[in-house]
């Protein structure tokens, strides 16, 4: 099973991700977080997308589509994934469906988070993720236990460089020109659930929850 999360920077897609690929027993794929790995690296990938990546542009299609190539012919993903920021064209998701068909797989299902723009600025700025892992965190919804340190691994946590208000803005912008055409794409294939966004993270855990037997 594929879950395509889609939704607006600060949206909660990472959040949410973890929750439900565990309660569906898949993996969590974030492109974001496999290229961030690379950048830490210095891999010439990550060395590549470092420039597009901190102006808050979409590094090119086909370095995500052979990322994402890669990593769902991993053993653990056998049983399927839950896609965090994958696809974000139109181009990457006939690059999946042309994918998933060629390795025998079921087409990918596709769930909005619907956020009101109003939250978004304010969730974007006030996240922050470990060092170690990515866990996320956030100022104001999710504190950590002890203030700058992760729950889980006890890493340290730190804002992301395109989380400033100059690249979140830039940002939103590409999400609504490249992005949010997927919604229309996976609703003529009749393969979207739209969930209603705002509100805590529990709340929206909660909504969630109730419609992932839709999904199979
Ligand atoms: P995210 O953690 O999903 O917000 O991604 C952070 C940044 O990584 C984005 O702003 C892009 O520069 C890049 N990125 C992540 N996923 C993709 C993708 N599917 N296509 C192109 N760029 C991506």
């Amino acid at each position: 099973m594929i879950v395509v999360l889609l939704g607006p920077p600060g949206g909660g897609k990472g959040t949410q991700a973890v929750g439900l690929a565990a309660s569906l027993g898949v993996v969590h794929v974030s492109t974001g977080d496999l290229l961030r790995a690379h950048l830490a690296a210095h891999t010439p990938l990550g060395v590549a997308a470092e420039a597009y990546m901190s102006r808050g542009e979409l590094v090119p299609d086909e370095t995500v589509i052979d990322m994402v190539r890669a990593r769902l012919a991993e053993p653990d993903a056998a049983p399927g994934a839950v896609l965090d920021g994958f696809p974000r064209t139109v181009a990457q998701a006939e690059a999946l469906g042309r994918l998933l068909l060629e390795t025998g797989r079921t087409p990918a299902h596709a769930i909005l988070l619907d956020v009101p723009r109003a939250d978004l600025i304010r969730r974007l700025t006030g996240r922050r993720v470990c060092r170690a892992a990515g866990h996320p965190y956030h100022v104001e919804f999710k504190p950590p236990r002890r203030e700058g340190v992760c729950d889980v691994d006890q890493s340290e946590l730190y804002q992301r460089a395109d989380d400033t208000i100059a690249t979140v803005t830039n940002r939103l912008e590409v999400y609504d020109r490249e992005t949010a055409p997927l919604i229309g794409y996976y609703q003529a294939l009749g393969r979207l659930t739209t969930i209603e966004a705002g509100g805590t993270p529990a709340e929206v855990t909660a909504r969630l929850a109730g419609r992932v037997s839709d999904l199979r």
